[in-house]
């Protein structure tokens, strides 16, 4: 059995290299995705291993997790970005935003709100991604589809969150057919809302894409893609 190390490399390789073909294979340049790698199965020692291998956009989707590795000492000389993927309560916002470069998730107004004023208090204008429910799947968090441009509107009543793009999670039922038709729907609502949205606010950004469909993500747009397992395979935490 290899170390830790090269296990992670070899899977960073691995999954590079889908990102490269993807690119390739859509037309496009491997530098208009970046690679968020999720760190949400391991602990902050293995999830270290990822940055020391060249991944420096580290996710992870619980706020508890996320406070306890971006803090960990193994992350202390490292140049790491973190991003929080998953939903953010309001009443977490006040630790989770002095460690993070970009929250995906915003669902709310409220919560909209919540970070703005956590922001001004640092001094900040924090990233963020308008989460979008584009499944349809009541389970899953994210504004729906009919009321995006509604938000949209309300974007420069919080100038501390610049919103860039945003985000979605494939339906978990359907495979790769119903997943693309997810990133698709993404896509459209992102250059509908372009249209109509208010002087300043650019949505460049379509957060989507995870190990088992990352490529379909690209395919139909995706600047960021959020990758766990993939890049953990062959590791026991
Ligand atoms: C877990 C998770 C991912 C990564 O999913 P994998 O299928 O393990 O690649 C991406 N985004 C979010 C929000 C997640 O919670």
């Amino acid at each position: 059995m290899s170390d830790p190390l090269t296990t992670v490399r070899e899977n960073l390789a691995r999954v590079e290299e889908r990102i490269h073909a993807a690119a390739r294979d859509a037309g496009r340049s491997r530098d208009e995705v970046r690679l968020v790698g999720v760190t949400k199965y391991v602990n902050a020692a293995t999830a270290a291993l990822l940055a020391q291998a060249g991944c420096h956009d580290l996710g992870e989707s619980r706020p508890q997790e996320l406070w306890a590795k971006a803090e960990a000492a193994e992350f202390a000389d490292l140049p790491v970005r973190w991003h929080a993927v998953g939903h953010l309560q309001r009443n977490k916002v006040n630790r989770t935003i002095p460690l993070v470069a970009i929250v995906h998730s915003v669902d709310s107004v409220r919560l909209l709100k919540a970070i703005d004023a956590c922001a001004a208090g640092l001094g900040v204008v924090r990233d963020a991604l308008l989460e979008v429910n584009c499944s349809g799947d009541p389970e899953k968090h994210g504004v729906a589809p009919e009321d995006l441009p509604a938000v949209i509107q309300r974007l420069p009543e919080f100038p501390r969150v610049h919103i860039r793009g945003l985000m979605t999670m494939a339906a978990r039922e359907g495979g790769l057919e119903v997943a693309r038709r997810n990133f698709a729907r993404l896509r459209e609502l992102r250059d509908q809302a372009a249209i109509g949205a208010p002087e300043g606010v650019e949505l460049t950004e379509l957060s989507m894409g995870m190990s088992a469909d990352f490529e379909a993500a690209i395919a139909e747009g995706a600047t960021i893609v959020r990758v766990g397992t993939a890049l953990w395979e062959g590791l026991a935490d």
